[in-house]
């Protein structure tokens, strides 16, 4: 496995595989992987003939009082478990590779990032699509795979592709979960043992929405009541909790169209979102 770390290296890499016709998949993160991570880089392995991993932990995409600093790192890890799982090279740049000190031109998607994340964090989106465009223009690949568990930023991915004629297929990969039912996320690691056991009441409370509405309930507010009330009496702080339409991430009151359970909660100073899709 290679570890590339300047563009021109990524460049020749691609460059090299597209002159035999292989098929190039990337597969975006900001590292402290997971079993999350893996299995996209499991999906882009059976999509792509050669798969590389971005480990970027990018700047843009963070608020000015929000966790850059701290957001976990452990490239060693990262490395190993990259390795382990079959990645054919590594894009780890330097946050001065991937900006120029007077770097000024953005991707702004302008509708679907208005709701949510992109209420609670302003710069977010503007962040996520620009980097992600930087990594697409940089790795030349022809696919690229995203989590389901971060479903706004993979819908703004979509429209940006769409909008832009991005030429970079796109694969959506399930939500992957702890035993117990926990999204699995880097910033789990920052949950005391008991907000740890708090922070499930999110997955349980999505749950009882789904049965909910596997039973027929098509108000958006009796899907939304429980869920809040839950994770408010498990000590957590919601930001917010939205039955939203998928094809415009505004809110629904009755789900009479593909729609997206949306949960951003604080337990303690963590940060956490999860999320279902409802299918109607
Ligand atoms: P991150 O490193 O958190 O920026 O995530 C990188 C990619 O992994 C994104 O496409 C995320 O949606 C995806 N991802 C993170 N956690 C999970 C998870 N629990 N299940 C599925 N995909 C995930």
């Amino acid at each position: 496995m290679k570890i590339l770390r300047s563009v021109d290296e990524v460049r020749a890499q691609s460059s090299a595989w597209r002159s035999r016709n292989l098929k190039i998949a990337l597969v975006p993160t900001m590292g402290y992987l997971h079993a999350g991570h893996l299995s996209l880089v499991q999906q882009a392995r059976e999509h792509a003939d050669r798969v590389i991993v971005s480990i970027f932990v990018n700047p843009t995409q963070f608020g000015p009082n929000e966790d850059l600093d701290r957001y976990p790192r452990d490239f060693a890890r990262d490395e190993q478990l990259c390795s382990q799982a079959g990645v054919d090279a590594v894009f780890y740049p330097e946050p001065a590779v991937m900006y120029a000190p007077d770097h000024s031109t953005w991707v702004l998607e302008d509708s679907l990032s208005q709701t949510l994340c992109g209420a609670s964090r302003p710069v977010h989106f503007r962040g996520v699509t620009t980097v992600v465009l930087k990594l697409f223009n940089i790795c030349g690949c022809q696919l690229a795979v995203f989590g389901r568990k971060d479903a706004q930023q993979a819908l703004i991915i979509q429209r940006m592709v769409r909008d832009l004629n991005v030429p970079v297929e796109l694969i959506l990969a399930p939500l992957v979960r702890e035993a117990d039912g926990l999204a699995l996320s880097s910033r789990n690691k920052f949950l005391s043992p008991e907000e740890r056991q708090q922070a499930l009441n999110i997955y349980k409370g999505i749950q009882q929405a789904k049965e909910t509405f596997r039973q027929g309930c098509r108000n958006a507010a009796e899907l939304i009541a429980p869920l809040r009330q839950r994770i408010t009496d498990a000590g957590g702080k919601v930001d917010y909790v939205e039955v939203m339409a998928q094809a415009t991430l505004r809110p629904l009151t009755a789900i009479d169209q593909p729609a997206l359970l949306a949960v951003a909660a604080f337990f303690g100073k963590t940060r956490l979102i999860d999320n279902l899709f409802l299918e109607v």
